[in-house]
């Protein structure tokens, strides 16, 4: 017979950004916070995204209201990163043209968006660069730093959620997990399961703003790549970011662009394009890197949430009650989720739930979640030639080619 677990209080469902700080605030509140996660904490999105803080410079049209809310994002997490941010942290933009340069800026100043300055040109291809008021940094690291800082902790447990049934008073799910299935009753349920929060939407809940699309991302290890945070917003590079990391006195960098493709394609097929697709980019934008013999190069398959249409609007995130007391969260963007999470917990009325009556025991038999690495780190590095010179990308990572992994 399946164990039946009752939960007095909020149940959240995925470890990512959004369910991390939604479940600190929450516990922070006095309440009783289940914290529930397929893998681990800050998997998903949040562990092999760029970690780049955007303030509005990728996107040619932008409002003031959504310029105020990334910089409400960005705030926190340069007040979470703690240090000043110098020259190295900033961003360079390029772009293909003076002209272009002095079209796009003319908008951003109309928008109330500070112009940035102008920079010595990286790039090979680009004709003009500026410098801006945006950065990276590793968002795990400065997650788990946070998660250590706070003096209340949510529970957790490694449970994938599946089959969400609200009923009055709540929702029942299974629960999924190495040890066994379990039933699961919560009295309040927020899902904040990124990509797969579509499949836990209640039926009959309207769904439409919420989708997913495929992306990749290039782990370079190299010390010749320059600037640390770069974003190509040309025609050309097709929104080419780059950010660097470091770890053990090695220098990586995970680059990416806007090319996606969707959630059903043939992931090999995907990758292959993808990789023939970016490499004309990088051989033309970033020589240096392209060129450095020693470099080691990896790819990773990247799902990405989004909100909205699938444009490339600036994503305001989205948070809506399906039915009752089940909630669905989603930022659409690192740099806007602080934000967004406060402003939702704001509206969230207080939940009063007995701590005693939960079920603490029976959960004591299911493994709490644990810290993740990002995934770039576990990425296999092989030689330029053995990732961009395959004929099809889904052969490889097969062992004979791997000459370097990440640890
Ligand atoms: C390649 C890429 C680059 C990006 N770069 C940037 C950037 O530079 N700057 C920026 O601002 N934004 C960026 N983003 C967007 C940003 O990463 C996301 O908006 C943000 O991380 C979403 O966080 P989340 O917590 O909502 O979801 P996620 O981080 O995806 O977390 C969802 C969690 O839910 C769990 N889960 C899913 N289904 C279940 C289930 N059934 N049961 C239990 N657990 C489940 C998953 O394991 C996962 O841990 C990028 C996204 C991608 C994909």
């Amino acid at each position: 017979m399946v164990e039946r677990i009752s939960w007095q209080g909020t149940i959240i469902v995925g470890a990512g950004v959004s369910g991390i700080l939604l479940s600190l605030h929450l516990a922070n509140r006095g309440e009783n916070v289940l914290l529930v996660d397929q893998q681990g904490l800050g998997g998903g999105q949040t562990g092999h995204c760029h970690g780049y803080i955007h303030r509005g410079y990728i996107y040619e049209r932008i409002t003031k209201a959504e310029i105020e809310l990334l910089a409400r994002g960005a705030a926190w997490w340069e007040a979470a990163v703690g240090h000043s941010l110098d020259e190295r942290f900033r961003s360079v933009l390029g772009f293909d043209t003076h002209e272009v340069k002095d079209s796009v800026t003319m908008s951003w100043a109309d928008a109330g968006l500070a112009t940035g300055e102008a920079a010595p040109n990286p790039f090979s291809y680009e004709q003009s660069a500026m410098t801006v008021d945006e950065w990276s940094m590793t968002p795990v690291q400065v997650l788990e730093r946070e998660w250590n800082k706070q003096p209340l902790k949510p529970s957790t447990v490694t449970a994938r959620i599946a089959q969400l049934q609200p009923h009055d008073g709540g929702a029942t799910a299974i629960a999924q997990t190495p040890q066994g299935n379990f039933s699961l009753t919560g009295d309040r349920w927020i899902i904040t399961a990124g990509t797969e929060s579509t499949s836990l939407i209640p039926r009959g809940s309207p769904s439409s703003v919420l989708g997913s699309r495929m992306s990749f991302m290039v782990v370079a290890r190299s010390q010749s790549l320059y600037p640390d945070t770069f974003c190509l917003r040309t025609s050309a590079a097709r929104g080419m970011f780059g950010c660097s990391r470091e770890l053990r006195g090695q220098r990586y960098s995970l680059i990416s662009n806007y090319v996606s493709f969707g959630r059903d394609v043939d992931h090999g097929i995907a990758r292959w394009s993808w990789l023939q697709d970016i490499q004309h980019t990088l051989a033309r934008s970033l020589p240096h890197l392209w060129e450095d013999p020693e470099a080691l190069w990896g790819v990773y398959r990247a799902p990405k949430a989004e909100v909205n249409d699938g444009s490339m609007a600036v994503p305001s995130g989205t948070a809506w009650e399906t039915s009752n007391q089940v909630y669905i969260f989603s930022p659409g963007k690192l740099t806007t989720a602080p934000a967004l999470v406060e402003d939702f917990i704001g509206k969230l009325p207080l939940h009063e739930g007995t701590p005693a009556s939960n079920d603490g025991e029976s959960l004591g038999r299911y493994s709490p979640l644990s810290w993740l690495p990002e995934l770039w780190t576990q990425i296999p590095l092989v030689s330029r030639f053995a990732l961009f010179g395959a004929e099809r990308g889904d052969h490889l990572v097969e062992a004979r080619h791997r000459i370097g992994v990440l640890q």
